[in-house]
C-alpha cells in the first residue's frame, strides 16, 4: 500500500502519518517523487480499509494498494516514477535509467592476464563503452573448467580502472568474497546461477555498491523481481536488472533464448533500470550485434557485450565474444539507432 500526500504537505503532517503507520506494525518509507511525497508501506495491509486511512488527514491525496508480491520493486511503489541508478566512476557519474542515454558495458568474460584486460579496457573505452566487465570469480558448469583468477584478477581490474577511468562490473559468487569484490567493483554482479541465492542477495543488499541482478536461466519475471525485492528490502535501492537469455525447448542454434519481450514487460511492472546481455543470450558472436541493436531500439537502458582481443584463445565464452574491431563497428551501428531514439551520449 502507498499513501500519496498532496504536494507541499507540511512536514508535521507527514510525520503524523508516519507515526500512525508505525502503530500498524508496518515499516513506512518516505519516497520523494517528482511533486508528491509518497509514503510506501510494505507488509500485509489486507485488513486496512483505504477509506479509513484517507480520513486520517486532509493532506492525503491518494491511497494505492500494491497488489504485486514484489512491493519495493513495483512501479506503483515509486508512483509510476522510473528510478535512476547513478554509478560513480573515475570518468564521472554514469546514470542508468529510462530517461538517460543507453549505458554500454563491455569486456571479456574472464580477466585472464594484465595485458589482455588493460588492452581490452582501452579498446572498449575508445569505442565509447562506459563500463568494463570481467569475471574474477567464474561460475562454470564444469569444476574442471577455468574458475577465474580470483583475488589477483580483482587487482588487474583495479589497474584497468585506473588506466582508463572506466567503471568496473564484476561478479560475486560467495558472500565470503563480497568485501574484496566491493572494494574494486563500481557495480557488483549477481550471476544468473545465483539469482535465488537468498543469503547472497541479503548481503549485497546490506552494502552500498549498486547491484546488477542477472535473470536466472529458468526464472520467471516474478521470480526475478522477487529476487530484486530481497536486495531492496535489505536496504540497497540501486538495483539494475539484466536479461541474459533463458532456457527454452529449442536451443540447437543459440545458447539461450534472449527474451527481449522483458523490455516492455519490465517497464510495466518495475521502476528499476534494465540491461540486455546479448552475448550470453545468444552464445554466438555473429548474433550479438543484431540482438543488441534490437534491445536498444526496444528501449533497453543498458547493454552488456563480451569483447575479447583474441576470442579463439579465450579461457571462457570465446564463441560469443566480439573482437575489439567488431565491437567498434557495432558501437557505430548502435550510435545511429541510439541517436534516432534520443538515447545516445
Ligand atoms: C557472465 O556475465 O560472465 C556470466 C557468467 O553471466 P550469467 O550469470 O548471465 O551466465
Ligand atoms: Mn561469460
Amino acid at each position: 500500500m502507498i499513501i500519496v500526500m498532496k504536494p507541499d504537505s507540511p512536514e508535521s503532517e507527514i510525520e503524523n502519518i508516519i507515526g500512525e503507520v508505525k502503530q500498524w506494525q508496518l515499516t513506512p518509507e518516505k519516497i520523494q517523487g517528482t511533486t508528491q511525497v509518497v509514503i510506501g508501506l510494505v507488509g500485509d495491509t489486507a485488513t486496512m480499509e483505504i477509506s479509513r486511512i484517507q480520513e486520517l488527514s486532509p493532506w492525503i491525496q491518494e491511497v494505492l494498494r500494491v497488489g504485486k508480491p514484489f512491493k519495493r520493486a513495483s512501479l506503483e511503489f515509486r508512483h509510476g516514477h522510473y528510478s535512476e541508478v547513478v554509478v560513480n566512476t573515475p570518468n564521472g557519474p554514469v546514470p542508468f535509467g529510462k530517461n538517460h542515454p543507453v549505458v554500454v558495458v563491455a569486456g571479456p568474460c574472464s580477466v585472464e592476464n594484465e595485458e589482455m584486460i588493460i588492452e581490452t579496457a582501452k579498446r572498449v573505452k575508445a569505442a565509447g563503452a562506459h563500463f568494463l566487465r570481467g569475471g574474477a570469480y567464474k561460475p562454470r558448469t564444469s569444476p574442471y573448467a577455468f574458475q577465474g583468477h580470483g583475488e589477483s584478477a580483482l587487482e588487474l581490474l583495479a589497474a584497468a580502472r585506473a588506466a582508463t577511468g572506466l567503471g568496473i562490473i564484476t561478479e560475486v559468487m560467495d558472500t565470503a568474497d563480497l568485501e574484496k569484490v566491493a572494494e574494486v567493483a563500481d557495480v557488483i554482479q549477481v550471476g544468473a546461477r545465483n539469482m535465488q541465492n537468498f543469503s547472497l542477495l541479503k548481503k549485497v543488499g546490506a552494502q552500498d555498491k549498486p547491484v546488477l541482478l542477472k535473470r536466472g536461466m529458468a526464472a520467471t519475471i516474478d521470480d526475478w523481481l522477487m529476487a530484486a525485492e530481497y536486495i531492496l528490502a535489505s536496504g540497497n535501492n540501486n538495483v539494475i536488472l539484466c536479461e541474459r537469455g533463458i532456457r527454452t525447448f529449442d536451443q540447437k542454434y543459440t545458447r539461450n533464448t534472449l527474451d527481449l519481450s522483458v523490455i516492455p514487460v519490465l517497464r510495466d511492472l518495475t521502476h528499476l533500470p534494465m540491461m540486455i546481455d546479448a552475448s550470453h543470450g545468444t552464445g554466438k558472436s555473429d548474433y550479438v550485434p543484431s540482438m543488441s541493436i534490437a534491445a536498444l531500439a526496444a528501449g533497453a537502458d543498458s547493454l552488456m557485450i563480451e569483447v575479447h582481443p583474441n576470442p579463439a584463445k579465450a579461457l571462457s565464452d570465446g564463441p560469443q565474444s566480439l573482437t575489439p574491431e567488431k565491437f567498434d563497428r557495432l558501437m557505430q551501428e548502435l550510435s545511429v539507432i541510439g541517436k534516432t531514439v534520443g538515447r545516445w551520449s
